[in-house]
């Protein structure tokens, strides 16, 4: 049995109604922004009842666009989390604020009793990041961004198709960040993004920067640049949306089988406590391993493909040194690149590959 870890061939193995629709696009040669543009980013509205959908070259625009539209930049101070994809402190630093990383929490979530001991008279917006397709603490963390007039940029990057007590995630902060990447919930093929808000200003902002600022052929506006999504990758995008919900109920099928099967079975393992209510997209399915390296080799010696995300923490790269505050003592974090491993629960395996992982797993521990 082979659990694999890459499903974009299963995925597109039928492609037969995006082609037809390329060829509705291929006809119109509305190659640039377009009908099929804004009719996946008015279906992405209606999906997740929001006002505004602004989408874009990919997910790191998204953060920047959210970013620069509510006006940050050189001078501003940026709260995220230490454990994060590079392009959450990326895009920061792109528009020349400062990142200000905190630890996680034992959900591997943004660590919320860290936030505000973060804040100074120069913080200007928290980036929570929906990492890994679960969901920080979203409620507490509003009721920060209240009591200190601080800005909300949601990193719902990998939160496509989740849920926070009921709430999608990129409907709580002002300006919300998506990405489409081949390994999110609901993906292209290649790159997108998209910017959710309901604020009707800065959306009409938004929709202009991405498109050099012009207000129409032979008017600009003030000086933007070019983030716009593809209307091909929009039309792929338009497809996935459809089978979104099968694919976040299969996943969460697998991801309820590891959880019922690994939770308290040795104190080799740690599996994160689910929230009750919330609905993850398990972009990625974590847990904390012992010997987490001998267990990726063993595993990965079974044709189990897991993969750790991510060895080291934000923090500690290179890249951090010079322009990043640390305001943490990353003890969480720390701990748990070390352990970290991700287990392969995407919606073209099943019950019989999971038993599988879990079989591996008591073997590799003697259970
Ligand atoms: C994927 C991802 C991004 C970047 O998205 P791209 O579309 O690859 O640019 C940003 N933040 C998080 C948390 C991500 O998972």
């Amino acid at each position: 049995m082979k659990v694999f870890y890459n499903y974009l061939p299963n995925e597109f193995s039928d492609v037969e109604a995006i082609i037809a629709d390329w060829k509705k696009l291929i006809k119109s040669s509305d190659f640039t922004l377009g009908e099929f543009v804004s009719n996946f980013e008015d279906k992405f509205k209606k999906f997740l009842n929001v006002k505004h959908c602004i989408s874009t070259n990919n997910g790191t625009d998204a953060l920047i666009l959210s970013l620069k539209s509510l006006g940050i930049g050189p001078g501003d101070q940026v709260i995220t989390v230490t454990n994060t994809f590079y392009a959450t402190v990326g895009a920061i630093v792109a528009v020349g604020a400062t990142p200000v990383l905190i630890d996680c929490d034992n959900r591997f979530q943004i660590k919320v009793n860290d936030i505000e001991k973060a804040i100074t008279n120069k913080t200007k917006a928290i980036i929570p990041v929906h990492w890994g397709g679960a969901s920080p603490d979203m409620k507490s963390i509003m009721d920060i961004s209240v009591k200190h007039n601080i800005f909300i940029i949601e990193d719902s990057c990998m939160g496509i198709g989740a849920l926070v007590d009921g709430k999608a995630p990129g409907t709580f902060g002002n300006v919300n960040a998506f990405s489409m990447h081949p390994l999110k919930s609901l993906n292209v093929m290649g790159d997108g993004g998209m910017v959710v808000t309901d604020d009707d200003k800065l959306a009409a902002w938004m929709k202009k920067y991405r498109n050099h600022g012009m207000i129409d052929r032979d008017h600009i506006e003030f000086w933007g640049v070019n983030m716009r999504l593809q209307p091909l990758q929009a039309i792929v995008a338009s497809h996935r949306l459809d089978q979104l919900n099968e694919t976040i109920k299969k996943r969460n099928e697998n991801a309820k089988y590891l959880d019922n099967n690994l939770q308290n079975i040795s104190k080799n393992i740690i599996i994160p406590k689910r929230v009750y209510g919330n609905v993850e997209t398990f972009a990625l399915y974590m847990g904390l391993f012992n010997n987490r390296d001998e267990l990726k080799s063993f595993l990965i010696s079974k044709n189990i493909e897991v993969k750790v995300h991510y060895p080291i923490p934000l923090h500690k790269q290179k890249a951090a040194h010079d322009n990043c505050i640390c305001s943490s003592d990353f003890k969480n974090a720390e701990d748990q690149a070390n352990k970290i491993l991700t287990i392969p629960v995407h919606q073209f395996l099943g019950i019989e590959h999971m038993k599988y992982v879990v079989e591996k797993i008591k073997e590799f521990y003697k259970i």
